[in-house]
């Protein structure tokens, strides 16, 4: 086995920050009992809280959204519906796949609160719905275990750069068919501000920032209102994804800091400076070159996860490459990948 690091784990690792255990990378378990990943999590024992969804506000830098944050989740889960109609008649082949902002349109969607779709859309698929397959969206967990493969275990950003070489070179429909999978960017912000001091933002698991441009630094996360830290841990992260993670990967870690430590000051009163500040970047990591795979638009068919899967002679590929479920069929398509080689 070939690791390019010092060591193994991939995009799943914790850091120690402020004190405590914070992830860089992968952190959300998606789906339970029946499953290869909640297998591993109940036999190595992995502490972890469930997530509370409906724990989260909207603010914008003039307080708290109130009723304009209530009527635009509405909105949003009317046209949800919609698209859930879509998703339908796309598998009924009575119509061809589209981008999820095109399926969000025909519900009459307009992003009045933008960051509420940043919710749903960006921070579960990284990318915009403009750049996301509709189809993604209907994938049940066990059909996405289908998706899947390995040899060549690298993730898909670095398959994509070029940055390892085959020789003789990948056939084109390989190639062609990798490049349609995005890699998307998400970059996490922890603050860790002091314990003498008291907590300045609300007291909800998920705090939305609503900025006038879309996708700035829109979904902060109090680690401790659901004890995963205990009260006073201090400790905030605030993330963000897209394109706007691509502009913030390019700036320095004391511009970002500045940044993000604005956006508090026009949000809240009483803001203290951090301690301390870890900022991810897997974007400029020459091993990863990203975080998770989404899929282009109009990329959703089986022929052509098919293409991405198959083996070239006796090269094997799996890993990462497709949606941010991904350690999931990451470890089944591994296993079956694994044993395909022996
Ligand atoms: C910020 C972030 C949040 C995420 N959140 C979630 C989540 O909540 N839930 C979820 O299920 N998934 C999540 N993911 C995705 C998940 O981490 C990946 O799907 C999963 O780790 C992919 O596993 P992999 O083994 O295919 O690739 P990787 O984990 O990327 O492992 C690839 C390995 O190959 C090595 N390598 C790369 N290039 C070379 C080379 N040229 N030579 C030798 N070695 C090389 C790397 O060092 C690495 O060890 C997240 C990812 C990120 C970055």
């Amino acid at each position: 086995m070939l690791e390019g690091s010092n060591r193994i784990g991939g995009r799943v690792k914790s850091v120690k920050f402020g004190g405590k255990p914070v992830e860089e990378g992968a952190n959300r378990v998606i789906g339970k009992e029946g499953t290869r990943l909640w297998d591993v999590v109940q036999k190595y024992k992995v502490s972890g809280k469930k997530t509370d969804y409906d724990s989260v506000l909207i603010r914008n830098f003039r307080g708290l959204t109130g009723t304009e944050g209530e009527n635009a989740w509405t909105k949003l889960e009317a046209a949800q519906m919609t698209v859930s109609e879509i998703y339908k008649r796309i598998e009924d082949k009575k119509t061809e796949d589209m981008s999820a902002r095109t399926s969000l349109d025909i519900g009459r969607w307009s992003p009045v609160e933008k960051v509420v779709e940043i919710f749903d859309y960006d921070f579960e698929y990284g990318g915009s719905p403009g750049v996301t397959s509709c189809y993604s969206f209907g994938i049940p967990e066990e059909s996405a275990n289908d998706l899947y493969y390995i040899m060549d275990k690298s993730g898909i950003g670095v398959q994509k750069s070029g940055s390892v070489t085959f020789n003789p070179p990948l056939p084109d429909c390989k190639n062609d068919n990798l490049f349609r999978v995005r890699l998307e960017n998400y970059v996490s912000v922890y603050f860790k501000f002091p314990n003498t001091s008291s907590r300045f933002w609300d007291n909800t698991k998920y705090i939305l920032y609503a900025d006038d441009r879309r996708g700035l630094f829109p979904v902060w996360q109090n680690l401790e209102v659901d004890g995963l830290f205990s009260p006073g841990t201090n400790i905030l992260q605030m993330v963000t994804q897209g394109e706007d993670a691509d502009r913030v990967s390019e700036l320095t870690d004391a511009d970002i800091t500045g940044e993000v430590m604005a956006i508090l000051r026009r949000v809240y009163t009483n803001v203290v400076d951090p301690e301390d500040v870890f900022i991810t970047n897997w974007k400029s990591n020459p091993l990863y070159m990203g975080s998770f795979c989404n899929m282009d638009t109009l990329a959703f068919k089986p022929v052509i996860f098919e293409a991405i899967r198959a083996p070239v002679g006796n090269v094997f590929f799996a890993g990462d490459s497709k949606l941010l479920i991904g350690s999931l069929p990451v470890i089944q398509r591994g296993l079956r990948g694994a044993e395909s080689t022996l």
